[in-house]
């Protein structure tokens, strides 16, 4: 039987995250992904928020997407768009890619890594005991594993076996997604009536002074709203060309579609992200309607959250009780992004008078400069705050990527997290912090910084003196050479002191 620390099933963009994030920290990972190759016939998400953009950049691959996306202000909310241009970010904006560019990109980089993936096959079940999972595979195959974690979205096989409970709200509107060639030109755009949304718009496009401007030719993307919500059988062209009539009065001459597939808004979340030595993460663990556009980015967020601590507990360095933060961290964000798009599908319903001027007034709130931050703040995930306790605002937030100087040169605070290791960030006089029973595993940086400290929605916050910041860019601790409360969180977050 073939042995891996941790199994992932599902190498979609939640399960290459966490397999880069484990293989970063030393772990022997593998991937079983059911599709023969990376490639993705249709768009699915179509881009990154900030802070996803961030969290690459933490890990020094930001630039591979920036350099293949287009940038724009992305942020939207119904049919509100937020400019974030002003926020305290080195990424104020968001990056229109396809999903089938970031598996690739995201791919390329775990290849780096040198992670396995067994392609081609699925996960067809496992069994847990006291010291690991017993995982089989569709070829035959069983791999050991001490974790498996389900990345394998949706309609998770893991979570299922698992018996974890999947508890939401079933679909009350759908719509056909595909990829098609046109006889005739389509009228590109969105296009809102009795039934929804609908639109066209050519897969190839660019962002021009904020603007989209599609390519004159090449396949078209279409979603149309259906009348009837959520049929169970698997879309055809025919049931996209009856749609397209009754929306459009025609089909346009739609032809060799690449893809087609439904979507709805079933919104659901599992109960629990961990049973044992199984763990679920993306859209195993939460569905909704892709409004916002914020599905993946969550799901590589929870990947970020999760790799660093599963691979502690893997090698022994922290009990396997870390894990529990898991949970308690990314439940809530996920269960406000299930609320958030469960309020925009309410917004995007066929209007009539009332909902209309319901619209109307959500626009005049969100044109009003805290709201805006407000709700930006939360659909670019940069005002993330997990709950570490009272104390200073940036405990549980992210850690700013300051410009840093130190007694080596100028220095980004994202450069130090390149490793995935936690950082003790020591801003006051330097050599005042002694942290050898935790010197295995952390660094100690002396450095200065002259400039202002801002967040995003909160705004200026006091400079701290020195801060604890995770694998994932998170403040565990803020204080001063005094130490309060120093030896507990390097105790909690990076475990154990080692013995002298
Ligand atoms: C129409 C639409 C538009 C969207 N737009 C956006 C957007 O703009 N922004 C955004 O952030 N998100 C968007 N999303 C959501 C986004 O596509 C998902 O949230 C994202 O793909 C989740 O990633 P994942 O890795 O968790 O799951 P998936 O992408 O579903 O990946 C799961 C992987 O697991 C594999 N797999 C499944 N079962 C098994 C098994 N038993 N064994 C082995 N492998 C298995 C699958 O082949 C797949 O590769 C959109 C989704 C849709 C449908």
């Amino acid at each position: 039987m073939t042995e891996h620390a941790v199994v992932i099933a599902g190498g979609g963009p939640t399960g290459l995250m966490l397999a880069g994030e484990l293989a970063l920290a030393g772990v022997d990972v593998a991937i079983v992904e059911r599709r023969a190759s990376q490639d993705l016939p249709g768009s699915r998400a179509g881009g990154l928020h900030s802070r996803t953009i961030e969290v690459f950049d933490q890990r020094g691959i930001a630039e591979r997407f920036l350099s293949e996306g287009q940038v724009a202000q992305v942020q939207g909310f119904a049919f509100n768009r937020m400019d974030i241009s002003d926020f305290p970010t080195r990424h104020p904006y968001g990056l229109g890619l396809w999903q089938n560019h970031i598996e690739r990109i995201l791919a390329g980089w775990v290849d780096e890594l040198a992670v396995p993936i067994y392609r081609g096959r699925e996960v067809t079940g496992f069994a847990q005991d006291d010291t690991g999972v017993d995982v089989e595979v569709s070829d035959g195959q069983s791999l050991r594993a001490k974790y498996l974690v389900g990345c394998d979205g949706g309609r998770s096989l893991i979570r299922k076996a698992a018996g974890i409970e999947f508890a939401g709200w079933d679909p009350t509107t759908s719509a056909l997604l595909a990829q098609v060639e046109v006889a005739e030109e389509p009228e590109l755009g969105i296009r809102q009536d009795e039934l929804g949304t609908h639109s066209f718009g050519r897969v190839e496009y660019e962002i021009r002074d904020g603007e989209i401007v599609y390519a004159d030719e090449g396949p078209v993307g279409v979603m149309v709203t259906e009348r009837q919500p959520g049929a169970a059988s698997e879309p055809t062209l025919r049931d996209l060309s009856e749609a397209l009539i009754t929306v459009y009065g025609t089909d346009y001459g739609i032809h060799s579609p690449t893809w087609i597939t439904r979507f709805t808004d079933m919104t659901r979340q599992a109960a629990s992200y961990r049973e044992g030595r199984v763990l679920l993460a993306g859209d195993a663990a939460h569905v909704h309607y892709p409004a916002g556009g914020q599905g993946l980015n969550v799901g590589v967020q929870d990947a970020v959250n999760l790799g660093w601590k599963l691979a502690q507990v893997v090698k022994e360095i922290s009990p396997p009780s870390l894990l529990d933060t898991y949970h308690a961290e990314r439940h809530p964000v996920a269960a406000r992004v299930l609320r958030n798009t469960m309020a925009q599908t309410a917004l995007m319903r066929p209007a009539d008078a009332r909902l209309e001027a319901l619209r109307e007034t959500v626009s005049e709130l969100l044109s009003m400069d805290e709201p805006r931050k407000w709700f930006a703040g939360m659909l670019s995930g940069l005002d993330i705050h997990y709950d570490l306790g009272e104390g200073h605002p940036l405990l549980g937030r992210r850690m700013p990527d300051l410009d840093l100087v130190t007694a080596d040169g100028p220095l980004r605070v994202f450069t130090l997290l390149h490793d995935a290791r936690p950082v003790l960030l020591n801003l006051g006089e330097p050599g005042g912090f002694d942290i050898t029973p935790w010197a295995d595993r952390v660094q100690l940086i002396d450095a200065k910084y002259v400039g202002t400290w801002e967040l995003p929605v909160l705004g200026a916050v006091t400079a701290p003196t020195a801060v604890l910041i995770r694998p994932d860019g998170y403040v565990a601790w803020v204080g001063d050479i005094t130490q309060p409360g120093l030896a507990d969180a390097l105790t909690t977050w990076c475990g154990p002191p080692r013995a002298a």
